[in-house]
């Protein structure tokens, strides 16, 4: 099997999708296990949960996808972003009701967000079936092979906080679904306490979105989002998992 970045034949690694360190808040300290919670089209604007359904894992999803000389390069990606996102610089300051990052590394943290969606692009786990990219799948390929991560508007990635009593929402991950959003596609995930929004369309994307990409400069700005101002259904969904118990 061709490594699915470099697509050189090759002995392929056993590869997250999410990097791992995406999993940790989420893991059961006693039992060292996790939720997804995997949710059915149209679920965010509908008000029914009945179709969602949480799955416990041992450990973060994997599959084999990469060699060794690619996942290392993401490896890198990976640990840049986990210092972003929880280490101590650059720290987020809390301005007018969103972090502001400022001072990120445009080309790492940008090929990250990439990576994650190509990722789950290319995974076959059916956690991520909804992630269906068309022709976005090797233009994503050839850029992160390359290492080249585009202009700010061009794939660029939303992010918004969810705070619940003040706290980041770290303890559940949700897995990616695809939504119609003033006419664009949008592939929406929740990890490490952040909604990553991705829309598919490059071009004329509301400015209320684009404003929030990161941006060349290395700002980011992310929007502290109340749980309690979510749609119903993925409260419902969020409620749902953290009370649900092992088998
Ligand atoms: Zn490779």
């Amino acid at each position: 099997m061709p490594c699915k970045l470099c697509l050189q034949e090759t002995k392929l690694r056993h590869s997250h999708i999410l990097p791992e360190f995406m999993y940790k808040p989420v893991y059961d300290q006693r039992r060292r296990a996790f939720s997804t919670v995997t949710t059915t089209e149209g679920l965010w604007n509908s008000s029914t949960t009945e179709d969602s359904r949480v799955t416990y894992h041992q450990k973060g999803l994997r599959e084999y996808l990469l060699c060794a000389a690619c996942e290392a390069r993401l490896s890198k990606l990976e640990s840049y972003a986990k210092s972003v996102l929880t280490g101590p610089a650059p720290r987020a300051a809390e301005v007018g009701g969103a972090f502001t990052y400022s001072d990120i590394d445009y080309n790492r943290f940008k090929l990250f967000q990439m990576s994650l969606i190509w990722r789950a692009g290319v995974s076959t786990l059916p956690v991520f079936a909804k992630v269906c990219l068309g022709p976005h799948e090797e233009r994503l390929r050839r850029y992160i092979h390359a290492g080249d991560p585009r202009s700010a508007n061009d794939y660029g990635c939303a992010m918004f906080a969810v705070l619940r009593d003040s706290r980041l929402m770290d303890s559940i991950i949700v897995t990616p679904n695809s939504y119609k959003i003033e006419g664009a596609t949008f592939y929406i995930f929740l990890a490490m306490g952040f909604l990553w929004w991705y829309p598919m369309r490059t071009k004329n994307i509301a400015t209320h979105y684009s404003d929030l990409f990161l941006k060349e400069t290395g700002t980011m700005i992310v929007p502290l989002k109340a749980f309690e101002d979510l749609p119903l259904a993925i409260r419902a969904v969020c409620h749902a998992a953290p009370l649900a118990q092992l088998p």
